[in-house]
């Protein structure tokens, strides 16, 4: 067993610390205010090539496949920034999979290496107001007419959705047959029967978004795959994606740990550095435990993807479930060790922090939802044990 990042790993992680010490951290403030635009970020993080990670390396991007290794790293040292920029990197990720897994070599051509460049932006529209945990009961409709689609509903939550120039729409082709009747579409948000109705309030402006679809017309060749195949290729692209949400929060968790130990040693009351009273030491040791035990279980999914381990879903959802929780808990303690200075915005980032923290415990499946997966994987008979 080998717990060594290898050298190509190493030098992407080295790559991605410069890019967000050099380009990310001095401008927080600059995104948080609105004075710098999001699309400004993403456009720099597009000619510094780090979208190539969520292509596969004929359509321009980085590794033969997409390294699922690769984007936790880059994740994890792009959150430790700001967390807008590990989170687009994954909305590019959930457009570009599902292309990947399933689109025809003409939609791979035209689409992967604008993704791959970031050109083209695209966001994953799959919950709906009724559909949120249970992708089953999606109510979008998409009716053939000849050789189009017309495709006919409402999606919430679209990340970046105020930046998007196309995106990924689960609709129903068949609504008698459930997640068997989900069918996927490449959209152009420039089609005139797309709408985005509104940004949501989170954190900042034109990350989230509600798009609204009205005899939305495309053709037939912007199916993605077959009909029918929406669930599977969106369980695809989650398997991808989900150990990277992981690969998020620890780097987020690792910023607060950092802050935590700096502020603790300069900070002094009762004639003592709190770094020296136990009781910090004591949290710092927790929050240092829990950080390595999320780390571990987040590589250990992401090579799970990669190797093609049959244990993934288990391994992920394992690892999504305590990494994100893990997060929640590091940040809030590196908060308590900044007294009021930790709830106050400005000069140091914990309150930041944790707003940040707390949506990853939400998407890409709820922790409710992850233990849930893990425990009919157990019942099943999958165990968490090494295989001999
Ligand atoms: C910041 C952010 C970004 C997002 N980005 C995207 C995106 O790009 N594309 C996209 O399609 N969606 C996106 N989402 C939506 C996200 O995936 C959903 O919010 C999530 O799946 C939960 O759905 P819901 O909000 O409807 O909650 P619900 O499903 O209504 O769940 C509410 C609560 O009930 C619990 N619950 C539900 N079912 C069960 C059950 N069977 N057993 C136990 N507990 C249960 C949940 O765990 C949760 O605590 C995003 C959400 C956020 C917050």
């Amino acid at each position: 067993m080998d717990f060594e990042l290898n050298n190509r790993d190493k030098e992407l992680k080295k790559q991605m610390r410069e890019f967000t010490e050099k380009e990310i951290l001095p401008k927080v403030s600059d995104y948080e205010s609105g004075k710098i635009s999001l699309r400004d970020l993403t456009d720099s993080m597009g000619w510094a090539g780090i979208f190539r990670l969520v292509v596969p390396q004929k359509y321009g991007g980085y590794d033969e496949q997409v390294s699922c290794m690769a984007l936790c790293l880059a994740r994890e040292e792009l959150a430790k920034g700001y967390y807008f920029a590990a989170a687009t990197i994954a909305t590019q990720g959930l457009g570009a999979v599902p292309i990947s897994v399933l689109g025809s070599e003409a939609q791979k051509k035209e689409y992967l290496p604008e993704l791959a460049s970031g050109e083209l932006k695209i966001s994953f529209c799959l919950t709906e107001e009724e559909a949120g945990s249970d992708v089953s009961n999606i109510q979008t409709t998409a009716v053939r007419v000849g050789d189009e689609y017309v495709i006919n509903g409402t999606k919430r939550f679209a990340s970046n959705a105020g930046l998007s120039d196309a995106c990924v729409v689960f609709a129903k082709t068949d609504p008698d047959q459930g997640i068997k009747g989900l069918s996927a579409f490449l959209v152009d948000v420039k089609n005139p029967g797309v709408k985005l109705k509104r940004n949501l309030p989170i954190l900042c402006k034109d990350v989230l978004g509600e798009y609204s679809f009205n005899d939305c017309r495309v053709s037939k060749s912007n199916l993605l795959g077959e009909e029918g195949q929406g669930f599977l290729v969106a369980m695809k692209t989650l398997d991808v994606m989900r150990p990277t949400v992981g690969g998020h929060v620890i780097g987020l968790a690792q910023a607060a740990l950092d802050a935590a130990l700096e502020y603790s040693q300069r900070r002094t009351q009762f004639g003592t550095p709190l770094a020296d009273m136990q009781a910090t030491q004591m949290k710092l040791a927790e929050m240092a435990a829990e950080l390595s035990a999320a780390r571990l279980l987040v590589y250990q999914a992401a090579i799970a993807k990669d190797t093609g381990d049959e244990k993934l879903t288990l391994k992920s959802s394992i690892a999504k479930l305590y990494a994100t929780e893990a997060a929640q808990r590091i940040v809030d303690q590196a908060l308590q060790i900044h007294g009021g200075n930790g709830v106050l915005a400005g000069d140091f980032p914990l309150e930041r922090y944790y707003r940040e923290v707390r949506a990853p415990r939400i998407y890409e499946g709820t922790s409710e939802i992850q233990k849930i997966v893990i425990a009919r994987r157990l019942l099943k008979g999958q165990s968490i044990d090494f295989d001999l």
